[in-house]
C-alpha cells in the first residue's frame, strides 16, 4: 500500500493507496472513530455497484452507519440536495462525534464534503473517491462546493478530509468516457512535473483500469498536488501550474455548452494544453515537437486535441471573461517540455496569439 501524507496549515490527513483497499475501509475507520456513526453519502450508479458490499462491509465491523443516496451527476451539486442531506442527518440526530463518508466521484465528493463542513458547524468527513479524477484530484486538497443557478462552484467551503482511501480496482466499472476523461488529468500532472510519468505513458500501449502502472501514477499525481498546494502556501502561485491546458480548455467548456453541445471537462483540458503547447511552440518558449508528443499520449486514451473546428475569436471572449482571467492580465502555464512547467504572465490584449 502506499500512503501518502497530506498537509494543509496545521491539518495532516493521510491518503491510503492500495487496489482492493475499500474492504479494509471500516477497519480503519473504526480504529480512527472508535464512537461514531456514519453517514455513508453515495449516487445511485455507485449505490447499484458498491452499496451492497460496502454496507455489508460497515456491518461486519460493528460499525453503525446510514446509507444516503443522490441521483447521479452535476445536478445532485445543488442547494436542494444539500438541503436534503443536512435534514437527513438532523433527523438522525447526528451529532459532531459522527462522520460523513464520501463514496463516489468528483459530485459526491464535493457535496458530501460541504454537508460534513456545515453540518453542526463541521463534521468529520473521509473520502472514497470512486473515479480516477476523483482520486487523482477532487479528493484531495479540501475544497467542496455546490452550484448556484448562476454558475458552478459558487458556495462551498474549504474542508479538509480527515483521510482518504484511494482503491484503483474501482475504476474497472467506470465507464470509459469517464476514465478518459480522468486521464486527461493525469496526463496535465505528468507534463506540468513529472518527466519519467510522461515517458512511461509514452512508452505504455493503451492505459485501462487494468493497468499495473495506473496506481503508481496515481500516488505520483497526488503527491504532485500535495507538492505544488504546500508550496503555495508560501505564495508562490504555484498552484495555478494545476491549471495547465484549462484557461483555454474552460472557454472551450463554456462554448460547448452555450451551444447545448456539452464537452466535459477532461476533454476540453486535453485540447487546452495542446492549444496552448503548439502556440508556446511557435513563439519559441517550448521545445519544438513537444505538442506532437502530446497528441500521441492523448490519443492512447481517445482524447480529442484539435481545436481548429472552433471559432477563435469566441474562444478569446471565453478566455477574457473567465473570472480567473485577473483584469487585463492572463496568467498562462506553459511547459517548457513534457515536466517543466512555469507561469507566463502576459497581457490580455495578447491573447490572440496563444490560440
Ligand atoms: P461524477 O462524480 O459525476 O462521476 C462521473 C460518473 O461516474 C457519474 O455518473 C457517477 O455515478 C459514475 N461513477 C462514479 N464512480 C463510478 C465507478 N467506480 N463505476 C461506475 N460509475 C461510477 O464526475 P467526476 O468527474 O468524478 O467529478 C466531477 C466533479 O468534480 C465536478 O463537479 C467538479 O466541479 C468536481 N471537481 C472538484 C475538484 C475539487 O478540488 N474539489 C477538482 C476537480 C473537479
Amino acid at each position: 500500500m502506499n500512503t501518502l501524507t497530506m498537509r494543509a496549515g496545521t491539518c495532516e490527513y493521510p491518503v491510503y493507496i492500495e487496489k482492493g483497499l475499500l474492504k479494509n475501509v471500516p477497519d480503519t475507520l473504526k480504529k480512527m472513530f472508535p464512537k461514531s456513526r456514519f453517514a455513508i453519502i453515495t449516487d445511485d450508479n455507485v449505490n447499484v455497484l458498491y452499496g451492497q458490499s460496502v454496507t455489508a462491509s460497515f456491518e461486519a465491523a460493528g460499525l453503525r452507519y446510514d446509507l444516503l443516496t443522490v441521483k447521479p451527476g452535476e445536478g445532485a451539486k445543488s442547494a436542494d440536495v444539500f438541503a436534503r442531506l443536512l435534514s437527513a442527518l438532523a433527523q438522525r440526530s447526528y451529532n459532531r462525534a459522527d462522520v460523513v463518508v464520501a463514496l463516489g466521484g468528483g459530485v459526491v465528493g464535493d457535496l458530501s464534503g460541504f454537508v460534513a463542513a456545515v453540518f453542526l458547524r463541521g463534521l468529520r468527513c473521509v473520502q472514497i473517491p470512486t473515479t480516477l479524477l476523483a482520486q487523482i484530484d477532487s479528493a484531495v486538497g479540501g475544497k467542496t462546493a455546490i452550484n448556484l443557478p448562476e454558475g458552478k462552484n459558487l458556495a462551498g467551503a474549504f474542508h479538509q478530509p480527515s483521510a482518504v482511501f484511494v482503491d484503483t480496482s474501482l475504476l474497472q466499472t467506470l465507464p470509459e468516457p469517464d476514465f478518459a476523461d480522468g486521464m486527461s488529468e493525469l496526463i496535465k500532472y505528468a507534463l506540468i512535473r513529472d518527466a519519467d510519468m510522461f515517458a512511461q505513458l509514452e512508452e505504455s500501449s493503451a492505459v485501462d483500469a487494468d493497468s499495473d502502472i495506473l496506481s503508481s501514477w496515481i500516488t505520483k499525481c497526488l503527491s504532485i498536488k500535495r507538492d505544488v498546494v504546500a508550496a503555495d502556501e508560501k505564495d508562490t502561485g504555484e498552484r495555478m501550474l494545476l491549471n495547465f491546458g484549462h484557461t483555454i480548455g474552460h472557454a472551450i467548456e463554456r462554448l460547448c455548452a452555450e451551444k447545448k453541445q456539452p464537452m466535459t471537462h477532461g476533454r476540453a483540458v486535453a485540447m487546452g494544453m495542446i492549444a496552448i503547447t503548439a502556440a508556446s511552440e511557435r513563439m519559441g518558449l517550448t521545445k519544438t515537437g513537444t505538442a506532437q508528443r502530446i497528441v500521441a499520449v492523448l490519443k492512447k486514451s481517445g482524447l480529442p486535441y484539435d481545436i481548429s473546428a472552433f471559432n477563435k475569436d469566441e474562444i478569446l471572449k471565453g478566455i477574457l471573461v473567465d473570472k480567473k482571467n485577473v483584469a487585463d492580465t492572463l496568467n498562462l502555464v506553459l511547459i517548457s517540455e513534457p515536466g517543466q512547467s512555469f507561469l507566463h504572465r502576459i497581457p490580455g490584449s495578447d491573447a490572440k496569439n496563444f490560440i
